[in-house]
């Protein structure tokens, strides 16, 4: 048989958001419809949009929701991707190489065989199962629906109360979102500070900030029901000691791998409940399948541990490292080193590598420094002041983690951390690096290369 006469192979990816649809183009830029057929499921409304996006459009600094949308069904159609859109897969059968899907709006089932199986399906928001949760005006923040949701319900209200349950960045930046739009907003946290992802010290400037800003913050309390008015409405939220007033109420509790159809079609899943994969992205034992994005555990470069982190810089990446190995390219994903950024209205905050709980766990032994210090040239208009918090090993003196809370300028700032840590620096070198200089753009030492001579220091004074 002639190439052109045999049938393409079949790539069926499960997911149409960041890591499947990069999956899937990236594939496609390497491999033609003659020689490769992409079908992809996406079970909502959208495909390739921007989660990230949704407390920029609730709070109005982004008017529409199309904004957020990278790549329509009919954008991917004409790149020869078949994005067959409230479609869910409900079965994989591994040994039989296909998938049941149903039609969410029919019901109507079938089989899709593929050669090639991407598992992209996401994380499922935690969900807490409380008297009232279902309430109308409770909302989560995970989907463009979910935003559009929260958008009607803040225009039905006439109260201006809102309660975010959670403080993690998603709860963070809702809070911001919330207050941009006129709410005086509570945010109950089951932790002792907000942003968990920061050790305690630098969260109780979160929080100092927050309250700053006008925001209630109710720390070490955790939502017992959601209460509801006459008209059915969520009113208050309940803890254990208090209510909170609420018109409307955003859930910011965090994630969990959705990766139910993985675990009953026996796939490697690991103590986080992601996927397993080696480095290529390819599921664990399974030739044919590969898997990214919130649904996978990554190796954590700094701990040397597997963990589960949702974050859609990872799910690009995974995609495009998936979608080259399955379009007869060569392509790995090595790993992480915990970087994440975010904002509470003026207040940026960034975190890359271990905070100190972490090391710990690891079995590291640490010393830490922090310093505050400037964005720019102390003496130039609108310098702005900015926390650094450092870890770095007893004896060796290898960065282990940076921690930054500031005003503008403070949170890409980690960035400069994070390529130390990928390249395993010490301090000390960090203290030579020849970053970029002139007043309206930091302090002659940036306030990283400040932390970093402290830290320094401080590894040698710890050494005797
Ligand atoms: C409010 C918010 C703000 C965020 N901000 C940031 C940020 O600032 N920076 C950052 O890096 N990350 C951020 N994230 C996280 C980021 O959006 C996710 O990490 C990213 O979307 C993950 O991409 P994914 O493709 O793995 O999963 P998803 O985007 O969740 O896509 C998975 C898709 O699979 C579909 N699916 C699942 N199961 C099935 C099935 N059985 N059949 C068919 N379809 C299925 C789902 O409907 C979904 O569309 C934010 C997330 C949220 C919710």
């Amino acid at each position: 048989m002639s190439p052109t006469n045999r049938s393409p192979e079949r790539l069926v990816v499960i997911g149409g958001d960041a890591a499947g649809m990069s999956a899937a183009s990236q594939a496609r830029r390497l491999r033609t419809p003659d020689e490769l057929e992409i079908v992809a499921f996406e079970r909502g409304h959208f495909s390739s949009f921007s989660a990230c996006g949704i407390p920029y459009w609730v709070g109005g600094d982004v008017a529409t929701r199309d904004e957020l949308i990278a790549r329509t069904p009919e954008e991917h159609a004409a790149r020869g991707i078949d994005l067959r859109m409230r479609t869910e897969v409900t079965e994989i059968d591994v040994a039989g190489r296909r998938v049941r899907t149903r039609a969410v709006d029919s019901g109507a089932e079938a089989w899709t065989s593929y050669d090639k199986l991407v598992i992209a399906t996401g994380a499922r928001p935690i969900r807490p199962d409380l008297p009232g949760i279902d309430a109308p005006g409770v909302h989560g923040v995970q989907t463009l629906d979910d935003g559009q949701a929260l958008l009607d319900s803040l225009a039905a209200t006439r109260g201006r109360s809102a309660v975010v349950v959670g403080a993690g960045y998603i709860g963070v930046e809702m809070a911001e979102a919330l207050v941009n739009r006129g709410y005086e907003v509570t945010v109950v946290n089951r932790g002792k500070e907000p942003m968990a992802t920061l050790d305690p010290d630098m969260g109780r400037l979160v929080h100092e900030a927050m309250e700053g800003l006008g925001i209630r913050m109710v720390d070490d309390a955790a939502v017992t029901k959601i209460l509801t008015g006459g008209d059915g409405r969520v009113r208050a939220v309940g803890t254990e000691s208090a209510e909170y007033p609420a018109d409307v109420v955003v859930l910011g509790i965090g994630v969990r791998p959705e990766t139910g159809l993985a675990r009953a079609a026996g796939l490697p899943l690991g103590e986080h409940g992601g996927l397993l994969t080696d480095l290529s992205m390819r599921v664990r034992g399974h030739e044919n399948i590969w898997a990214g994005g919130d649904c996978v555990e990554v190796m954590d470069l700094v701990s040397g541990r597997e963990r589960h982190i949702a974050l859609g810089t990872h799910a690009n990446k995974h995609g495009q490292v998936i979608g080259t190995n399955v379009g007869g390219g060569y392509a790995t994903f090595p790993g992480v080193v915990g970087t994440a950024v975010s904002k509470v209205c003026d207040l940026e905050i960034a975190r890359t590598g271990l905070r100190e709980k972490d090391a710990r766990r690891a079995g590291l032994q640490y010393v830490t420094v922090t310093i505050e210090s400037t964005s720019r040239a102390g003496y130039y208009p609108n310098a702005a002041s900015m926390k650094v918090k450092m870890l770095a090993e007893r004896r060796t003196g290898r960065l282990l983690g940076v921690q930054i809370v500031g005003r503008e300028g403070a949170a890409k700032r980690v960035d400069i951390a994070a390529v130390a840590l990928t390249a395993r620096m010490t301090v000390e070198e960090m203290t030579a690096l020849d970053l970029g200089y002139a007043p309206p753009f930091s302090p002659v030492w940036d306030p990283v290369l400040v932390a970093a001579r402290k830290a320094t220091a401080a590894v040698r004074e710890d050494a005797g």
